[in-house]
């Protein structure tokens, strides 16, 4: 007599970035995990811009999705409409889950993220956003990277985590460019943190020679696009002329949500964050989880949030497929953040610490290997 064993609940997780990865996996020996996701890749965009300055870096930061799953599977392919119990893709094909998981993060302009935002990421044509193929998106970077090396003077537009980070990066690779970072806010950084710390970044940049123009939008945009080789002369509104050759994009998260309907659109705040409980189900669902950059449930959007909530994902879906344990709840912890200026320098903040975290802890933690073999491991890829 055959036996047939009991079909396992079908996971369907959106998405296949830090949060998509860490939900996937741990539920591959319990249930049916389908895995969807546009690139070819998995890319480890936290080291991004290290690839920019530095191409031989692109091979270390995209990481094959073959050895994520061994029961799963991962499709490449990109949801154009999902609703609790349906999801279809771009090719046609429609998913029924069981369990449905929200990780299809955010957007954000090329180089720090090897996606376009914005609509590209809900096309339907998967050719739209080429970058979806590892060969074009490398043939891309390195490209921008030609094109930063032939300029000698860079604008870089934003003076957050991702426009320091650039500074300190073409810094460190081209002392002698000269680098601007001018932002519409008074100081460096953003609002969640704290003034000892922009002051102490503010301290690096300066040494390094690199300029910034706070606290006054520029009068209008470069007339080149992002990322090309072309001289031009901006000025901010308080009169501030800068002339450079080339200039990046350094703001914009974008959440990937255009292609919630039915109930789950309902979750979609106007921002394009979606609603959570503590436990991280989508506002009003009791099968639908949403995590990482698309989700509202941290104000710090990180790769580090992300890995802090898959487990609370996975955890949750585990235990309502087998009726053991109650659900977990995610806290957010205090606003924390690493920020790297070239592999040797940077600063951060730490929950809980009143002590900035030096410039060789940020080096050990992010700057000198871009936390890859760490990302390798979660692809099942060891090191
Ligand atoms: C330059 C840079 C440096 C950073 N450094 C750090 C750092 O040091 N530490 C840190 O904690 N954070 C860092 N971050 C932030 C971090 O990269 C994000 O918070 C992280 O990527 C969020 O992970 P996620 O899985 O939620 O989303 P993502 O990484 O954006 O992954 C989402 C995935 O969903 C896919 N997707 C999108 N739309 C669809 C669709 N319609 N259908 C199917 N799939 C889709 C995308 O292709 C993507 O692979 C950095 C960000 C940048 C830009």
């Amino acid at each position: 007599m055959t036996h047939t064993p009991p079909a396992r609940p079908v996971v369907v997780v959106l998405g296949g970035g830090y949060a998509g990865v860490q939900v996937a996996r741990p539920l591959d020996d319990l249930a049916d995990v389908v895995l969807v996701e546009p690139k070819d890749h998995f890319v480890h965009n936290v080291a991004a811009l290290r690839a920019l300055v530095d191409p031989s870096w692109l091979e270390r930061i995209y990481l094959p999705y073959t050895a994520l799953l061994g029961a799963g599977r991962v499709i490449q392919d990109r949801v154009v409409k999902a609703d609790a119990d349906r999801v279809v893709l771009a090719s046609g094909t429609e998913l029924f889950p069981d369990y449905l998981v929200l990780a299809t993060g955010s957007g954000y302009p090329f180089p720090a993220k090897h996606d376009l935002p914005g609509p590209d990421l809900t096309s339907t044509d998967l050719t739209s956003t080429d970058l979806t193929s590892t060969e074009a998106a490398h043939a891309k970077v390195r490209n921008t990277h030609a094109a930063l090396a032939g300029a000698g003077r860079v604008l870089l537009l934003g003076a957050g985590p991702v426009g320091i980070e650039l500074a300190g990066e073409i810094k460190a690779v081209w002392p002698g460019k000269q680098v601007t970072l001018v932002d519409v806010a008074g100081d460096v950084l953003g609002e969640r943190y704290r003034p000892d710390l922009k002051a102490e970044l503010r301290r690096q940049l300066a040494g390094l020679g690199a300029g910034l123009l706070l606290g006054s939008p520029l009068e209008a945009g470069p007339p080149t696009a992002a990322g090309e080789l072309g001289t031009f002369t901006v000025t901010t509104q308080a009169g501030a002329e800068v002339t450079a050759d080339i200039w990046f994009r350094c703001y914009g998260v974008t959440p990937a949500s255009d292609y919630l309907a039915g109930g789950l659109a309902a979750a979609r705040r106007p921002d394009g964050f979606v609603e959570v409980t503590p436990e991280l189900l989508v506002a009003g669902q009791d099968r639908v989880f949403a995590l990482g950059d698309v989700s509202a449930a941290d104000q710090t959007k990180g790769a580090g949030a992300a890995g802090r909530q898959a487990p609370v994902v996975a955890g949750n879906i585990r235990a309502l497929i087998t009726g053991e344990g109650e659900l977990a709840r995610y806290e957010p912890p205090a606003a924390s953040i690493i920020v790297p200026i070239g592999p040797d320098g940077g600063a951060g903040q730490r929950a809980g610490s009143e002590d900035l975290v030096p410039a060789e802890t940020v080096a050990q933690l992010k700057g000198r290997d871009m936390m890859v073999h760490r990302f390798a491991e979660l692809l099942g890829l060891g090191t």
